[in-house]
């Protein structure tokens, strides 16, 4: 599979809603024009388009829908719903491409042409540069064709919508350096750094900001020069960086089959956990994080599903031999797979995982039982949800729908603007146990059921931690313990200082850290527990 060619036309379809990029690749396919047009996409549409056709292509994820709109090899930009710049319009008509919205919920103020025949909209959007059509069986013929002739026109533009680095460098002596760029982005990036080396002609700290910039523009809207410093970022980004990737194709539901070969050792603690990379890109540092933290926890034999912008994220980072973390793990759902569930709507695949579990081991039945399966999940199922880059109220919402499944999830330090974290005060938790039929305390796991990490490490650490449940198993339980003791003395170089609170009898230390845990707990006091549940439940 090749990159996005620019010396074809190009249709690039951003959103959620894929129903109009069918039809364009209906219309396509319909006229033997495969080979002549490229269809590409942003965000979760991009994830669906490739699932329908296998010409389609990925650009990235939502962090990059500025940039590749500005590198102007777009000429028809076919918008549905979600996750769309509301400057989209201003953007597009800069760099010389037409805008076609086919969505009631993002109209872009566009009047609707729906009851025109196919032709006299694509000469309205000609004349007007953009339009509505709702009717999105008109869409397929109506981008196809103003793909082509648009092309046409603005061919030559296409090179020039990036400025070449010589006038990057004429721009940034345009620069007073007042520092408003630096003070206005979201992660404090050196933005002006940047740009006072690029007036010395040295552009490589602007194309480290490629790889860190989710391409806001606030660093250009508080600009007093005016200076199109997304654009200066993309073009040094391109520039320098290889921007070819691969992402395994989203893949639906997770079978029973592969639940019936995990089930247990999840259940049991010995597959250290599942865990799901969700929603947008709204990271504090580059996509490059999220793929190091899945190879760190693939590394561990960790089951790892991604949806949404996320699994795009995933496949933006490449080893020393150039291979994607997606070349190098099976697409399976066991012990070290790395899974593309699909767009964002396919985090309920994560759950539903999870739920089959339920289902299948414990035969719980799925219909009117909502509490029990959730209570079983909460108690038994190490599952963790990581929102690294939780953006829009549909993230918000995914990790709500994960916490209502007894799913915990950690979120970014941009999710801390939720202002909604669901907290334990770290003390024992109380659980029923059915088994022995009493209230017993226990130790508190999950700790928590959403919590923000500051950095990447911080979150890698509380991976383990939150995998941890109450129905462990001790040679499951010590296995997290392994990777909670591990995790932390590679990135934090001591050891975790709550350690003491999830060994719940001597069994649950891993025989490799046996010495060094057993000076640690002797130190902190520590006596083990008297019982540990056995059939640990919320619902008494
Ligand atoms: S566009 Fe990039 S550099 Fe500018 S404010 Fe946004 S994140 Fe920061
Ligand atoms: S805001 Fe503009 S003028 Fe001020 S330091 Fe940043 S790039 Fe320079």
């Amino acid at each position: 599979i090749n990159c996005i060619d620019r010396n074809k036309p190009v249709i690039l379809c951003i959103g959620h809603n894929v129903i109009p990029s069918t039809y364009i690749i209906d219309y396509m396919e319909e006229k033997g024009l495969e080979e002549e047009i490229e269809v590409c996409g942003i965000c979760c549409t991009a994830l669906d388009a490739t699932r329908y056709s296998k010409d389609a292509k990925i650009v990235g994820p939502l962090s990059r829908q500025l940039m590749f709109i500005r590198s102007g090899v777009a000429d028809v930009i076919v918008v549905d719903e979600q996750c769309i710049r509301l400057d989209i319009l201003e953007e597009a008509r800069r760099t010389g491409a037409v805008v076609i919205a086919t969505n009631d919920k993002m109209c872009l103020g566009l009047e609707d042409l729906s009851h025109l025949s196919e032709d006299e909209i694509i000469s309205r959007i000609l004349r007007e540069g953009a339009g509505l059509i709702l009717e999105e069986s008109k869409v397929g013929k109506v981008a196809v064709e103003l793909a082509r002739i648009v092309f046409r026109s603005r061919r030559k533009m296409k090179e020039r919508c990036l400025p070449a680095l010589e006038e990057i460098r004429a721009l940034a002596n345009r620069c007073t350096e007042c520092g408003w760029c630096n003070r206005v982005c979201p992660n404090s990036f050196p933005v002006m750094e940047s740009i006072v080396e690029a007036k010395e002609g040295r552009f490589e700290k602007l194309a480290d900001l490629y790889k860190k910039c989710y391409s806001c523009g606030r660093c250009e809207s508080e600009c007093e020069r005016n200076l199109p410093i997304v654009s200066m970022i993309t073009k040094a980004g391109e520039l320098y960086h290889t921007l070819e990737f691969k992402v395994r194709a989203g893949r639906g539901p997770i079978q029973d089959v592969e639940i019936r070969k995990v089930g247990a050792p999840i259940v049991f603690g010995e597959i250290p956990g599942v865990v799901a990379f969700a929603g947008c890109t709204n990271y504090p540092n580059g996509e490059e994080e999220l793929a190091l933290m899945a190879k760190e926890l693939l590394e561990r034999k960790y089951i790892v599903v991604a949806a949404g912008c996320a699994s795009m994220s995933i496949g933006m980072w490449k080893d020393s031999d150039g291979k994607t973390l997606y070349e190098k793990y099976p697409g399976e759902f066991q012990a070290g797979g790395l899974i593309n569930a699909g767009p964002c709507l396919s985090n309920c695949h994560v759950s539903g995982a999870a739920i089959k579990i339920a289902n299948i081991f414990a035969k719980l039945p799925l219909e009117g039982n909502f509490a029990q399966v959730a209570d079983y999940i909460l108690n038994r199922v190490g599952a963790v949800g990581v929102a690294w880059g939780a953006m829009s109220q549909k993230a918000v919402a995914i990790a709500t729908g994960f916490n209502r499944w007894g799913i915990p999830v950690i979120v970014g330090p941009h999710g801390i603007k939720y202002r909604r974290l669901y907290l334990s005060d770290g003390e024992d938790f109380e659980v029923y146990d059915r088994k022995l039929k009493k209230v017993m305390r226990i130790d508190p796991t999950p700790e928590h059921l959403i919590t923000a990490a500051e950095n990447f490490k911080e979150c890698l650490c509380t991976i383990p931690k939150l995998c941890m449940r109450p129905n462990d198993g001790s040679r499951g339980r010590s296995m997290k313990v392994y990777h909670y003791v591990t995790l932390y003395e590679k990135y934090f170089n001591c050891m975790p200082p709550d350690l003491e609170k999830f060994i719940r009898t001597e069994k649950d230390i891993p025989f490799m850290l046996k010495d060094k845990i057993l000076e640690y707990l002797k130190e902190k006091g520590w006596e083990p527990r008297k019982e540990i549940p056995q059939e640990p439940t919320l619902l008494y």
